[in-house]
Formats: structure tokens, sequence, C-alpha cells
């Protein structure tokens, strides 16, 4: 079982996601519950992340290591955990390549469809998560929380109208599979949103 944690820097997905592993593993104690995280999760992965989030680069260039340590992060990491029946919690995936890439710095949408297929075609269908939870709050809020927490990355130091229009790439994404995401209100307090995922049910 596949999960990922969605949402734009500032929304608080690092805040629950730790804990939210410690639920899932009290829950299911007879099934390994690994926590990764994108761009990174492997060796190669973890120094594409540190090229990407320091070093000027073309857009496509950005989109093609993405998901080159996608790529990696699948073959090494996800498929081996999943086929072994293990519950993979995943910091970002794909729908963060659609919303920061192709919503956010406006690479085609087509050609971000493309290298998924690429990446994660199966004769099934495509690898994607069974459930996405998507922290998601305006632009401007979690500008605030952020500037408060540390100093910004390369990503972090993009514009507001860069962050909305991310947030709107997720959204849309979103309402094309509403089936997958969980959408998480990101403004209500950490105790609220806690309570909330406490109550997910989920068909693991
Ligand atoms: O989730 P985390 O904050 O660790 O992500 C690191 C940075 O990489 C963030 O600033 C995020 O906006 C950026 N990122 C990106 N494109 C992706 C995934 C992450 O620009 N596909």
């Amino acid at each position: 079982y596949f999960i990922s944690f969605e949402g734009i820097d500032g929304a608080g997905k690092s805040t629950h996601i730790e804990a939210f592993q410690k639920l899932m593993q009290e829950r299911y104690p007879n099934r390994e519950v690994v926590m990764t995280r994108e761009p990174g999760g492997t060796p190669l992965g973890e120094q594409l992340r540190g090229l990407l989030l320091d070093a000027p680069m073309n857009l496509e260039t950005e989109a093609l290591l993405m998901f080159a340590a996608r790529r990696e992060h699948i073959a090494q990491v996800i498929e081996p955990a999943l086929m072994a029946g293990k519950i993979v919690i995943s910091d970002r995936f794909t729908d963060a390549s659609f919303a920061y890439q192709g919503g956010g710095r406006g690479l085609s949408i087509d050609k971000l469809n493309e290298l998924e297929r690429w990446v994660q075609g199966r004769s099934s269908g495509l690898l994607q998560p069974n459930l996405t939870i998507l922290f998601d709050l305006p632009g401007e809020v979690a500008e605030a929380r952020r500037s408060k927490v540390r100093a910004p990355d390369k990503f972090e130091k993009m514009d507001l109208n860069f962050f909305e229009k991310v947030r709107q790439e997720y959204l849309r994404r979103a309402k094309e599979d509403p089936k997958r995401f969980h959408m998480v209100d990101a403004t209500q307090t950490p105790e609220v949103i806690w309570d909330g995922l406490k109550k997910l049910e989920l068909n693991i």
C-alpha cells in the first residue's frame, strides 16, 4: 500500500508525516512501514536532490533529474517494498512534479505525462500512490509560515504567484482523481489536522 504526502512549502506536511508513520505502524503491526521522500529516497536520489535544490538549471533539465531520481527510487525502494507487502509513505511523489515543474514553472503537462508514463508505466497501468494526502492552503498563509521556520531553499524563494500556481495544479489533479486524494484543510491548527488524519479509513 502506497501513500504520498503533498502540498506547497509551508503547508505543514512534514509536521504530520512522522506521526502518521507511527500511527500506521501501530495500526498495522504485522506490516513494515517504510518512510521515504522525493526528490531523494536513495543515495543517488539524495545526491540529485542536493543539485536540484541548489544549482540553477534549465526547467527541462530539472524535470528530467526529478524523474531520474524517481526512477531510481521506484526501482530500489518503492517497488521492492510494495512487492514485500510493506506500507510505503513518501514525502512527495509525481504530483509534485506536475505541481512545481508544470503548474509553477510552466513545463508542458504533455511532457510531464510522457515522463510519468516512461518512469511509472507498467503493464497494469501507472504506478501511483493508493492514497495521496494533500495539505491545501493559500500561498500567502504558507509563505507567512515558511518565513518563520528556516532559511529558504532555491524553490522556496519563488514569489507568491508561483506558489498559487503550484497549488492550483495540485487542486486540478485532486479534482481529476478524487478517489486517490484525501484533502486536508491546512489552515486549521495542527491538532485539528491530526484528529482528521487519525480518523482516516484506509483500504489496506
Ligand atoms: O518537500 P520538501 O520541502 O523536502 O521539498 C524540497 C523542495 O523541492 C521544496 O522546496 C519543493 O518545493 C521542491 N520540489 C520541486 N519539485 C518537485 C519536488 C520538490 O520543486 N517535484
